[in-house]
């Protein structure tokens, strides 16, 4: 058997190696639409994994290689892949765009309209101590804001599993007191907001 193509010796049906690679498709990739929050920007490597899992082959995969350039809210992808195609080797490159859009995530929606589950109240004359311990122990996205009275800071923090952490650390060092109040009502049920006066 000769390969219908160049004459050579057929390997795969009518076809040399060569010849039967070129007409058999590795994989394929379609343009798609990321979304992102701007306040938090956008995570690179979840953005490959995302074009790494948008390649669509019935093949066996064995390296790829995604390279990024980002123009405005386009960003020109190019895979290259290399699979196995009945027991041969090949090397494919396609090109996607991925157009970027943007959407505030649910923890900027409710930072900017200041939500907060818990209040940190920092009170005494280790105000500036205690107000460094919770920054070190709460991530700075998590908290809605912080807010110097006379008495002291009042920290407002997102979520109570935060809050609750600070606490905890505070214990160590400083006396807290925990308390809470009914801070309105979400989908018909009664919020409540932890308060830690901490001095
Ligand atoms: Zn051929
Ligand atoms: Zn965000």
């Amino acid at each position: 058997m000769f390969c219908i193509k160049c004459g050579g010796p057929a390997t795969v049906g009518n076809f040399c190696s060569e010849h039967f690679l070129e007409a058999q498709k590795l994989f394929e990739i379609k343009d798609f639409s990321y979304i992102y929050c701007n306040q938090c920007g956008i995570d690179e490597k979840d953005l490959r994994g995302k074009i790494s899992r948008s390649i669509k082959t019935s093949h066996k995969i064995t390296r790829e290689k995604i390279s990024l350039r980002t123009l405005g809210n386009r960003v020109y992808a190019t895979i290259e892949a290399e699979g196995v195609i009945k027991g041969l080797k090949k090397t494919e490159t396609h090109k996607s765009l991925v157009m970027l859009r943007q959407k505030m995530c649910e923890m900027h929606v409710r930072l900017s309209g200041g939500y907060y589950e818990a209040m940190i109240q920092i009170r005494g004359p280790q105000k500036e101590s205690i107000l460094k311990k919770v920054k070190q122990v709460v991530p700075e996205k998590a908290i809605s804001s912080i807010e110097e009275i006379k008495e002291g800071y009042d920290v407002k923090i997102m979520r109570k599993p935060n809050a609750a952490a600070a606490a905890k650390a505070l214990r160590e060092r400083f006396s807290v007191k925990d308390s809470y109040k009914v801070g309105g009502s979400k989908k018909g049920q009664m919020v409540y907001r932890n308060y830690y006066a901490v001095r």
